[in-house]
């Protein structure tokens, strides 16, 4: 298993990540302190697909406490937006309406210039307003929402980032990202960007706000390094809930955007779907008659986890879909023929919600 801001490869295995990240799991009980202010549970959370966090508690004793705190997500602008992509920004957009707190959404463009030899800081950049009309697509609150890439708002981020820069020795960098002499010194400067909106709002109002991330576990560790270095600049620490990775279509690992056929792209057209979906590795038997026999594997299977993470939100349901696939009463065509109706319904609304958003683009995109 290897879990990096840049790179995740194999099984993972959650509870080692726990420890080895040294994050803590999303308790019942803080699940409950939750539910008393929104009055239900998301079903990410519920299912426990964010399942660890740092800090939660102390972000929960602030508002109960009167400080309201806002959000902070981003996304690496390498290619169109994927599905699992979505996951994070689906609980962020619940929590904004829920606890009507402000969004900060960072698309890094330039990190994605700086650690991929292929890509162009224009490629980047075009990357990064395709990615924000899926955030806007999403529903977030206009006048609540700022979006910006680090480029075309370096000049409120570069004042800041130098002085995470200044708190941070090239071999805390060394020690947590692995950069090596051949490392180009951009990424080596990279995470005092990442850092930047978990404290701007609180320059910006002049008082310290508390800040919550919501992330996809892999990007913890820019935020283990902000953490140790905000305090020290006399801002609070980021609270950070983590989520799982949406599997590949193909057998293990997560989707990724370099592997077209591993996922679904909010781009993707119906035909493309279907055939994506088609060719997915599943859980099930060699033949129809052993399927019926024995019943299929759902714990193994993308097509199932696609159902878990996004397309089946009612758990009663959830679990009819595991419990047939287990005695053998589904098929995988028909398994596989109903998921490809609802991905494409989700994304035929997606679409057209993504087309309205170019014109609106520019009410949530901060430029400086
Ligand atoms: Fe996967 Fe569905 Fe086949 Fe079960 S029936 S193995 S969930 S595709």
């Amino acid at each position: 298993m290897k879990v990096t801001p840049w790179e995740v490869e194999g099984k993972i295995d959650y509870d080692r990540l726990i420890k080895e990240f040294g994050t803590k799991p999303i308790t019942s009980k803080i699940l409950k302190r939750i539910e008393k202010h929104t009055g239900e549970l998301h079903y990410l959370l519920r299912r426990g697909i964010f399942f660890c966090h740092r800090d939660l508690d102390w972000l929960l004793d602030k508002y109960e406490n009167g400080e309201s705190f806002y959000l902070y997500t981003g996304r690496g602008p390498s290619g169109y937006t994927h599905l699992g992509h979505l996951i994070p920004w689906i609980l962020t957009k619940w929590l904004q309406d829920k606890f009507d707190a402000e969004l900060w959404f960072q698309l890094t463009d330039d990190e994605k210039f700086l650690f991929n030899q292929k890509l162009d800081i224009e490629d980047a950049k075009k990357y990064a307003y395709e990615n924000a009309l899926d955030i806007i697509a999403l529903g977030f609150k206009r006048g609540k929402t700022f979006i910006f890439t680090d480029t075309d708002y370096s000049g409120e981020l570069y004042p800041q980032a130098i002085k995470v820069a200044k708190k941070i020795t090239f071999s805390t960098a060394k020690a947590v990202f692995g950069f090596k002499n051949e490392s180009n010194i951009g990424q080596i400067f990279f995470t005092s960007m990442q850092s930047v909106p978990a404290f701007l709002p609180s320059v910006k109002k002049g008082k310290n706000i508390p800040c919550l991330i919501p992330l996809a576990i892999d990007q913890d560790p820019h935020f283990r390094v902000a953490r140790d270095v905000l305090p020290k600049l006399g801002f609070y620490k980021p609270a950070i809930i983590h989520s799982k990775f949406m599997p590949s279509l193909s057998e293990g690992g997560k989707m990724s955007a370099s592997d077209p056929q591993s996922c679904i792209f909010t781009t993707d057209t119906p035909g493309e779907v279907e055939r994506k979906i088609w060719n997915a590795f599943t859980g099930g038997r060699g033949s129809l008659k052993e399927q019926k026999e024995k019943g299929g594997n759902p714990d193994i299977c993308p097509i199932y986890q696609y159902y878990y993470f996004l397309f089946e939100q009612d758990d009663k349901k959830l679990k009819e879909i595991y419990n047939s696939c287990r005695s053998g009463n589904r098929t995988c065509g028909e398994c596989k023929r109903e998921l490809i109706d609802r991905i494409n319904s989700f994304l035929k609304k997606h679409q057209e919600r993504r087309e309205k958003a170019k014109k609106v683009l520019d009410k949530f995109i901060l430029k400086s």
